[in-house]
């Protein structure tokens, strides 16, 4: 079948990419999904940093890809072994997945069998963190073409698109009051930055949660430690539009990190959301004695820093990495579309625009000044399913 979406053409392109445009609107073939995969109607699909480090090169990735990995639609076919599968991983049957079904697509399918996927969500999958590098489904290659030349998925989703094929592993069934937009944010920010609050904080009444970077992740993080009865959160960042967001979202103190380094705050938990070493460096050193430091932010690979582990020992403290908020999506997806129900977890206010796929140039640069939290892309279905605008 024709699909319409956004490729990207070349990495590091200079900036602004919105005018060296290095991501390109592209009509493309997709295949009917194999015997583990299902076909999808892209309904919304935000912007995200991991979009943004492919177009700059602080990941590198194969291109043409087709990106987008923070989406939600509804399934439209299902291959022909999906209904008989589970899911492994402890992660629940694979029913619940019918034609009609509106899912949550998330980045890191978990193939249930490697010594990964034994961990209860703590380590990434191996087979799918290797076809994720390669930019191929789970059940390898890609189901993506132009004139002929496979296409790259991105993160097994390659969201930003009318249609997507990914694995079943690749989206969780969400009811149909979570709208797609709200949906979209909840596979990847709220899952990275929400999934690190209840996973690995799991912050107790009277004590104290620091967030260092208030972008879509960060502040997923920080409204789901707010939803946590008697946790105190302070939100760090040097952009002061940010500070105020995150004080109009509740946060008990908002500051720039040299405030926090003046003021002597040491915080029981850090969560470093920013995915540079000099601020995991900073995040460490605001940490309390006994406290912990959880990094979720992606630094490119040569991206080092040297610190002293005496303090690590000598206080007492625990250094975590969280991919993906160490979750497993099928048990913490409807965790958090439940604080979402109850008012807990303000998700639309993470959203800040409505755009075209046509507009994703100059989404990155945005996303990049950090001049915008989630950019979101509603698609309609016109019959055609190659339509999208912007609402
Ligand atoms: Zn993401
Ligand atoms: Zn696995």
């Amino acid at each position: 079948m024709q699909i319409r979406g956004a490729v990207l053409r070349e990495i590091g392109a200079e900036r602004p990419w919105a005018a060296s445009r290095p991501i390109e609107i592209a009509e493309l073939t997709l295949d009917q999904p194999g015997p583990t995969e299902v076909l999808v109607q892209i309904e919304a699909a935000s912007v995200c940093h991991s979009d943004l480090s492919v177009v700059n090169g602080s990941r590198v990735r194969p291109v043409p890809m087709l990106l987008g990995h923070e989406a939600a639609g509804r399934v439209i076919a299902l291959g022909s072994d999906v209904g008989g599968l589970s899911r492994g991983d402890g992660e629940g049957g694979g029913g619940g997945l019918e034609v009609g079904t509106r899912v949550v697509m998330t980045f890191l399918p978990r193939c249930g069998e490697c010594a990964s996927c034994h961990t209860a969500g703590k380590a990434p999958c191996e087979v799918g963190s290797r076809t994720n590098g390669a930019g191929e489904l789970m059940a390898g290659g890609s189901r993506l073409r132009e004139h002929g030349t496979p296409v790259a998925h991105h993160l097994g989703v390659s969201g930003f698109a009318t249609r997507a094929v990914v694995d079943y592993r690749s989206v969780v069934p969400v009811d149909d009051d979570v709208p797609a937009p709200i949906a979209a944010v909840l596979g990847c920010a709220v899952l990275t930055g929400g999934g690190a609050v209840v996973n690995e904080a799991k912050p107790r009444p009277g004590s104290t949660v620091a967030v260092v970077g208030l972008g879509g992740v960060g502040l997923a993080a920080m409204i789901t430690a707010l939803a946590h009865d008697g946790v105190r959160v302070i939100a760090i960042d040097t952009l002061a539009s940010k500070l105020e967001t995150a004080l109009e979202l509740g946060a008990h103190e908002a500051m720039t990190p040299e405030q926090a380094t003046e003021r002597g705050v040491r915080a029981d938990t850090v969560i470093e959301a920013v995915g540079r070493a000099s601020v995991f460096g900073f995040a460490l050193s605001i940490t309390a004695l006994g406290g912990t430091t959880i990094t979720v932010g992606l630094p490119a690979p040569d991206d080092t820093i040297e610190f002293a582990p005496l303090g690590i020992v000598a206080e007492g403290r625990t250094i975590i990495g969280s991919y993906m908020g160490s979750a497993l999506p099928s048990r913490d997806i409807p965790k958090f579309v439940e604080m979402w129900r109850a008012g807990r977890l303000p998700i639309e206010r993470l959203i800040t625009s409505h755009i075209g796929l046509d507009g994703l140039n100059a989404a990155m640069d945005d996303l990049a000044d950090g001049t915008q939290l989630r950019q979101v892309i509603s698609f309609i279905d016109d019959g055609s399913g190659v339509l999208d605008r912007a609402s």
